[in-house]
C-alpha cells in the first residue's frame, strides 16, 4: 500500500507529463507513448511504481556495476552519510577524496599520479582537453591549439565536447560555436562477424601518421575512445589500435586523451582498457562505471609533469580554473572506492570473465545469424544488435523497446540498433531471459 507520502502511479505520471523535459527524448513520442516509473531497484532488476518488475538490459544507462540496491555499497554510502554529505574540494579535502583518489592511481598506467574530480563524463572530458591546453600555455608552447579526434567520437554533450565528438544529429545543430577538430577516421571491425579490421587499421594509422607530420607542432592533443565507441552504437575498435595510436602521439609531442567513460570499470573487459594495452595517456577519464550506476562523480587523471606545469606562485596565474560545485562529493567517493574493491576481487576470482563468457555465449546463441538481427556487434558486456532496415520514422528500435517492457525488459534503442548493456553482475539465466525476451519482443514488431 501506498506510504503517507507516496503518490499513485497516475499521480505522479500526471506531475511528469505536466513538468519534465526528459533528455535525449523526443517529447511528443515520449508523452504519446505509455510511460514507465522506476520505483526501485534489486540486483539486476527495476519495479515500477506498479510493482512489476523489469530486467535492467541498459544497466541505468550504462553505469551499473554490482546491481540496484548492493547491501554493501549501501552500507558504504549510508557510513559516509552518517559522517557528512558534502563539503567541498574547493582547497579543502576529505577522506574519501584522497583514498579514492591513491584507488584510481593505483588501478591506473603508472604514469598518471594526479586525479581531478568532476561529476560527469562530459566534465571529465572538458577538464583534460583544458588542462592539456592550458599545459602548452605554460610551457611555452602556445602554438598547440589543435585537437585531434576520430570519426563518430563521442565524449559529451557539453560545447567542447561536442567539438571533439563527431554524433552528428545529436550536435549538428551547435557546430556554429564549436571550436574546430581534426577527424581522423575511426577503424571498426565487426567481432561477432570475425573481421578482425587489420587493413581499416591500418588506413587509419596512415591518415592520422598524415596529420601528424603535418600539423603536429600545432596540435595539442588527441582524443579517443579504446576499443569501443558506444554512443556510436557500439563501434569496435581492433585492439592494439590504441597502441599504434599511443606511440604516435608520444613521437610527435601530442597529448594523448584516453576517454574510458564508456568502457571503463570492466564494461569491456578489462579494469581498465588502457592498462591491458600497456599504454600510458596524458589523460585519462573515468565516469560511467566508476560509483557502480549510484551517483554522479568523474574523474580526470593525469602525470606528474603536467601536474607540475601548474605549479607557480599565486600572481603568476597558472592555477587551473575549472571546477564543479559537487565534485568529488564525498557520499560518490565512497560508493566509487567500495565499487573498486568489490570489482577487483570479482575480476580476481574469475567470476567477471565468466559473464562475460556466458554474455558472449548468449550472443552467439541468439543474435548471431538471426534474420531479426543483420548485424551484431558485441565486446565484454556490451553489444548492439541492428535490425533489419526501416525508414527512420517507424521508428522500429524504439517499438522494439517499448514492446521488451511488456516483456519485462529494459533496453535502449538507438536509432535501429538494440543497445544491450546489463550490469556487470548479470547472471547466466538472467543474460538467457534477456535475450529470450529481446528476440520475442524483436518479432513481435518485426512481424505485426
Ligand atoms: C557517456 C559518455 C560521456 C559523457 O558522460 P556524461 O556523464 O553523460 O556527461 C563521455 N564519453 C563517453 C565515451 C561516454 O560514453
Amino acid at each position: 500500500m501506498l506510504a503517507a507520502t507516496e503518490k499513485s502511479t497516475a499521480q505522479v505520471d500526471g506531475l511528469d507529463t505536466a513538468h519534465s523535459w526528459h533528455p535525449f527524448t523526443q517529447m511528443q513520442e515520449h508523452l504519446a507513448h505509455p510511460r514507465l516509473h522506476i520505483a526501485r531497484g534489486e540486483g539486476c532488476w527495476l519495479y515500477d511504481t506498479e510493482g512489476k518488475r523489469y530486467l535492467d538490459g541498459n544497466a541505468s544507462i550504462w553505469t551499473n556495476v554490482h546491481g540496484h540496491n548492493d547491501p554493501e555499497l549501501n552500507a558504504a554510502l549510508t557510513d559516509q552519510l552518517g559522517k557528512i554529505a558534502h563539503s567541498t574540494m574547493l582547497g579543502l579535502s576529505h577522506p574519501m577524496g584522497s583514498e579514492l583518489a591513491a584507488a584510481l592511481c593505483g588501478i591506473s598506467p603508472d604514469n598518471l599520479s594526479r586525479v581531478y574530480y568532476s561529476d560527469n563524463g562530459s566534465n571529465a572530458v572538458e577538464i583534460a582537453l583544458k588542462l592539456s591546453f592550458q599545459y602548452w600555455q605554460l610551457t611555452g608552447k602556445s602554438e598547440k591549439t589543435g585537437v585531434i579526434a576520430l570519426t563518430d567520437a563521442y565524449h559529451g554533450d557539453t560545447f567542447g565536447t561536442m567539438a571533439v565528438g563527431d554524433s552528428g544529429v545529436f550536435h549538428d545543430r551547435f557546430s556554429h560555436w564549436t571550436f574546430p577538430v581534426e577527424h581522423v577516421v575511426s577503424p571498426t571491425c565487426e567481432e561477432a562477424g570475425g573481421i578482425v579490421g587489420e587493413e581499416v587499421m591500418a588506413a587509419s594509422l596512415m591518415q592520422l601518421d598524415e596529420l601528424l607530420e603535418l600539423r603536429a607542432a600545432n596540435t595539442a592533443c588527441l582524443i579517443m575512445e579504446p576499443w569501443i565507441q558506444g554512443a556510436a552504437g557500439m563501434r569496435l575498435q581492433p585492439r592494439g589500435f590504441l597502441r599504434e595510436v599511443a606511440e604516435r602521439c608520444r613521437k610527435h609531442h601530442v597529448h594523448l586523451i584516453v576517454d574510458e567513460v564508456f568502457s571503463g570499470f570492466g564494461r569491456v573487459g578489462p579494469l581498465l582498457v588502457c592498462k591491458e594495452e600497456g599504454v600510458e595517456p596524458d589523460f585519462l577519464c573515468l565516469a560511467k562505471g566508476l560509483t557502480a550506476g549510484y551517483l554522479p562523480l568523474a574523474a580526470t587523471l593525469t602525470t606528474e609533469p603536467i601536474f607540475e606545469a601548474f605549479l607557480g606562485g599565486f600572481e603568476e596565474y597558472k592555477a587551473f580554473y575549472h571546477g564543479h560545485t559537487f565534485t568529488g562529493n564525498p557520499l560518490a567517493a565512497a560508493v566509487a572506492l567500495k565499487s573498486l574493491q568489490k570489482l577487483q576481487a570479482r575480476i580476481a576470482s574469475g567470476e567477471h570473465a565468466a559473464t562475460i563468457a556466458a554474455f558472449e555465449q548468449a550472443v552467439a546463441e541468439y543474435a548471431v545469424g538471426s534474420p531479426l538481427f543483420p548485424v551484431v556487434r558485441q565486446r565484454g558486456l556490451a553489444a548492439a544488435l541492428e535490425l533489419p532496415e526501416h525508414p527512420v520514422a517507424e521508428r522500429t528500435g524504439l517499438q522494439v523497446s517499448l514492446e521488451a517492457r511488456k516483456h519485462g525488459l529494459i533496453t535502449r534503442a538507438l536509432g535501429d540498433s538494440l543497445l544491450v548493456v546489463p550490469p556487470l553482475v548479470i547472471s547466466p539465466d538472467e543474460i538467457a531471459y534477456l535475450f529470450q525476451q529481446l528476440t520475442r519482443a524483436t518479432e513481435v514488431v518485426l512481424n505485426s
